[in-house]
């Protein structure tokens, strides 16, 4: 199929961005990576009457340290992440979850940003944003720049916090010193898929205590879910095999996952028992 006649605008600046989309809002799509706008055009799924390039603005892509976060501009490609020099725990987490997005092509073309923007429940990185907690920034012409937190941007399926005048222009993760694991297992049936269920956990072990824990899993529901049980499973205590199977069996019972045509419920639950102790470093 090909896509139904749209406008195409590639402005050079932010300002100018912004200023199209204000134009008209409801019938512009802000196109990044173009890797799932692109092929929702030819299935004729989105039918945008105008198209705003942010490919061509300066600036917006890449990542910078600032205190003790990292802040990831919203054009930086998967292929970046997955090449990322970054140190530690997070570098690790940022490393893993862009090898498991799609394919090297898809890698080299999509954005954070632009996988955020559209919320598959099950994009490695809406897991990360919700498992680190996430500030998101937006802008706008009208309203200037807000911070939306990860839990508040995920709302459902293919639909954020994001006004329609609204582009992501940047996100902020905590720097995780060397005393987290942070990790991610996924299974799909071929690789490049999309997981059918995707485990991504973060804990803080200081002299053997579980001080803080974080679970979030993906193909469980319309949005990343933080597995509360797992979490409160954890915290406080003793980190040991054991403690790691008793979470992923929190997880397992906590989650009410959907049947489709890739899994029913009860394997999906099956997953995440399997997944989470990998995500969390054992086999
Ligand atoms: C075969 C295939 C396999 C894939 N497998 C995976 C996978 O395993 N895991 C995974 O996570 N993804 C996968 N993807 C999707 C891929 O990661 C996309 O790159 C990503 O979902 C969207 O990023 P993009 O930059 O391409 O955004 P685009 O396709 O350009 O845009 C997507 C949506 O976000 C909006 N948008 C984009 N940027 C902004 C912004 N800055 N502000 C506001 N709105 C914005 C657009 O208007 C559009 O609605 C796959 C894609 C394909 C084609």
């Amino acid at each position: 199929m090909k896509p139904s006649p749209f406008e195409y605008v590639a402005p050079t600046s932010m300002e100018e961005a912004l200023a199209v989309l204000a134009g008209d809002p409801d019938e512009t799509k802000v196109l990044a990576g173009g890797q799932s706008l692109v092929p929702m055009m030819n299935f004729r799924l989105a039918r945008p009457e105008r198209l705003v390039d942010i490919n061509r603005i300066p600036g917006i892509a890449g990542t910078d340290v600032v205190a003790d976060r990292l802040v990831i501009r919203t054009r930086t490609r998967h292929l970046a992440l997955q090449n990322t020099s970054l140190p530690g725990p997070l570098g690790h987490l940022l490393r893993h979850a862009a090898a498991k997005v799609g394919h090297l092509p898809i890698r080299t073309r999509g954005t954070f940003g632009g996988s955020l923007a559209h919320c598959d429940a099950a994009s490695e990185w809406c897991l990360v944003a919700s498992l680190l907690d996430a500030d998101i920034t937006a802008e706008s012409q009208a309203r200037g720049s807000r911070t939306i937190a990860a839990a508040d941007f995920f709302r459902s399926i293919f639909t954020t916090a994001l006004e329609p005048d609204e582009i992501l222009t940047s996100v902020s993760l905590p720097l995780l010193d060397d005393s987290w694991t942070a990790g991610i297992a996924e299974f799909a049936r071929r690789a490049g898929d999309f997981g059918i269920v995707t485990a991504t956990a973060a804990v803080q072990v200081v002299d053997g205590t579980v001080t803080e824990a974080r679970v979030s899993l993906g193909g469980v529901g319309e949005v990343p879910f933080r597995s509360v049980a797992a979490e409160s499973t954890m915290r406080g205590e003793a980190w040991t095999t054991d403690l790691i199977t008793a979470a992923a069996q929190a997880a397992a019972e906590e989650v009410d996952p959907p049947s489709d045509i890739h899994g029913d419920a009860a394997y999906r639950r099956d997953l995440v028992r399997a997944l989470l102790p990998r995500a969390l470093g054992r086999p």
